[in-house]
């Protein structure tokens, strides 16, 4: 059990090696990993304010953002086998790709 500390190559947090994957801390790594889902939400969260705006029926692409939402949530559940950590995770890659704030139901 020896684990020295190391910063993350990407944002500099100081980490212990025994936590970092390829010198990169939790969250970069969470971060990389959803990286095309987030696109991808932020890509249908943008046409559906434009449909929403033009009074289009928004139902279907509401279906496909909560449906990328999922696989963010499953993506990132792989990654952090601490449940607390993974909602925590989710919500933030949530936030950001919403751009405000948002509660994550029946978690
Ligand atoms: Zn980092």
């Amino acid at each position: 059990m020896s684990s020295i500390l190391i910063f993350c190559k990407s944002c500099g947090k100081q980490i212990s090696s025994s936590e970092a994957r390829e010198q990169l801390c939790l969250d970069c790594r969470v971060r990389s990993s959803v990286a095309d889902l987030r696109d991808e939400h932020a890509r249908l969260w943008r046409k559906r304010e434009r449909y929403r705006s033009a009074q289009a029926n928004v139902e279907q692409i509401g279906r496909q953002i909560a449906r990328v939402e999922d696989r963010m949530g499953a993506r990132i559940k792989e990654m952090v086998p601490n449940e607390r950590q993974a909602v925590d995770l989710l919500r933030r890659e949530l936030e950001a790709a919403r751009g405000q704030t948002y509660t994550i139901k029946g978690v």
